[in-house]
């Protein structure tokens, strides 16, 4: 299953991956940051959707 990897040069904090998949991705407010708290949690293609919703193609899935 693939899991998903978040470029934290790209990502801007905006909150939208941990909105739409909230079981595998979560903000640490610290650094403003998106993180994968559980990457074999993704359920129903939310990953899919966080991938899409991304404002700066910040995630990628991995195999
Ligand atoms: S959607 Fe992209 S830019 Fe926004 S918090 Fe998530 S990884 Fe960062």
């Amino acid at each position: 299953m693939s899991k998903p990897v978040i470029d934290y040069d790209e990502c801007i904090g905006c909150g939208s991956c941990a909105e739409v998949c909230p079981e595998v991705f979560e903000m640490d407010e610290s650094v403003n940051k998106a993180v994968v708290k559980a990457e074999d949690k993704c359920v129903d293609g939310a990953c899919d959707e966080a991938v899409d919703i991304c404002p700066t193609e910040a995630i990628t899935l991995v195999d």
